[in-house]
């Protein structure tokens, strides 16, 4: 007997529709889901696909995420911090190469100096990048983890942009019991999937557009919980998702878990991109880069899942191999030119354009507001 895929044009899914989605096996099952959330992106969002420049501004973190190659007690990773005016030279080319968007990723720091040295660098990138083509300067995506609601707030008001004004913050799964694994290193920096939500709210209020995102095929993680990930997304009304598979990092702690093997990681990780696509609608959806490590052609199976963005890696060649968040990161060899290069082939083959010049904001976030 046929199976029957009428259910992937409802609008709303209950939480068993969600999990069928996810447990699709057969190829041409997956294709159906996969087809089906290439269309709705299609029909919400349009056939643009929009960059951000990533850039890895510091691998210095006081935090000890057990499945993190940067952690705080990895000391086999060279530290670094790039200097103030690498990184405004980063983000000056990105916006000459038309990337309307940047991202400023760093791990987690919550010393005055830090917060300081954050704020005049978005004072300067936005006094720096508005131009005619770029009316209200880069649009930048924050990635620098938990701070309280002052310094969200500070940094808001210092990016002098707040239409392309984003944080994305993971909330790597909604299990609390699993989140406590992931995260039970002893000392004040132990996390608390409470304190993460409370965090996600702050930066609603201070003007955000909010992201979060899990990591796929965790040890221990069962479909239910990917379900309930992604009810968790619509709670915390997310405008954005950033979410790739769980990948080993040797620095980490958790290398005796191991991983899912190769095929099935790869499924569901596509699976969940497409069934997130499916619930949440017209939030931005970006293919992550743990998407290409896992399969060369991670990133257009990505986009062809259901998602809206990219991320070429724009940090500096020299320092690229010490922000390993786990093994063999893809991108790490290869140049900045190179890899733009590479993402516009990567979207032209997964049938989208680059949406060149422009912030590429969420529409969920547009709509809201
Ligand atoms: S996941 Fe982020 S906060 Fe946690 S150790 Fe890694 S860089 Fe630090």
């Amino acid at each position: 007997m046929a199976t029957n895929f009428d259910f992937l044009r409802q609008t709303t899914f209950s939480d068993d529709d969600i999990a069928r989605m996810l447990r699709l096996k057969a190829p041409e099952d997956v294709k159906r889901l996969q087809e089906r959330a290439y269309e709705l992106t299609t029909d919400l969002l349009g056939d643009e696909v929009y960059l951000r420049g990533l850039i890895e501004i510091s691998n210095i973190c006081t935090a000890n995420c057990r499945y993190c190659g940067i952690r705080k007690s990895n000391h086999a990773v060279s530290r670094y911090t790039l200097p103030r005016h690498v990184v405004i030279g980063c983000a000056l080319a990105a916006a000459r190469a038309g990337y309307g968007s940047i991202a400023i990723q760093a791990g987690e720091r919550t010393d005055r100096h830090w917060v300081e040295w954050i704020s005049g660098l978005l004072r300067e990138i936005h006094e720096r990048t508005v131009s005619d083509t770029l009316p209200l300067g880069l649009g930048i995506t924050l990635s620098l983890g938990e701070q309280p609601y002052e310094v969200y707030a500070e940094w808001a008001e210092a990016s002098g942009n707040p239409d392309g004004l984003r944080y994305l913050l993971r909330i790597e799964t909604s299990n609390p019991e699993l989140f406590h694994k992931l995260h039970c290193t002893p000392g004040r920096h132990e996390k608390n999937l409470e304190h993460r939500m409370t965090a996600l709210r702050n930066l609603r209020r201070a003007g955000y557009q909010v992201g979060t995102g899990v990591m796929i095929g965790l040890p221990g993680q069962t479909v239910e919980d990917l379900v309930q990930d992604i009810r968790t997304f619509q709670t915390i009304d997310a405008d954005m998702i950033g979410m790739g598979p769980y990948l080993l990092s040797k620095g980490a702690d958790m290398v005796d878990c191991g991983m899912m093997a190769h095929d099935p990681l790869l499924r569901l990780s596509l699976n969940m991109i497409a069934a997130t696509r499916l619930v949440l609608r017209d939030v931005n959806i970006a293919a992550a880069t743990a998407l290409e490590t896992l399969e060369p052609n991670g990133r257009i199976l990505g986009i062809m899942s259901g998602c809206n963005v990219v991320m070429p890696n724009i940090t500096p060649q020299a320092t690229r191999s010490s922000y390993q968040l786990y093994d063999n990161k893809s991108g790490t060899e290869v140049g900045a030119e190179s890899n733009t290069k590479i993402e516009s082939d990567i979207v032209r083959i997964a049938g989208r354009r680059l949406g060149l010049n422009q912030l590429g904001s969420s529409i969920h976030w547009q709509s809201r507001r």
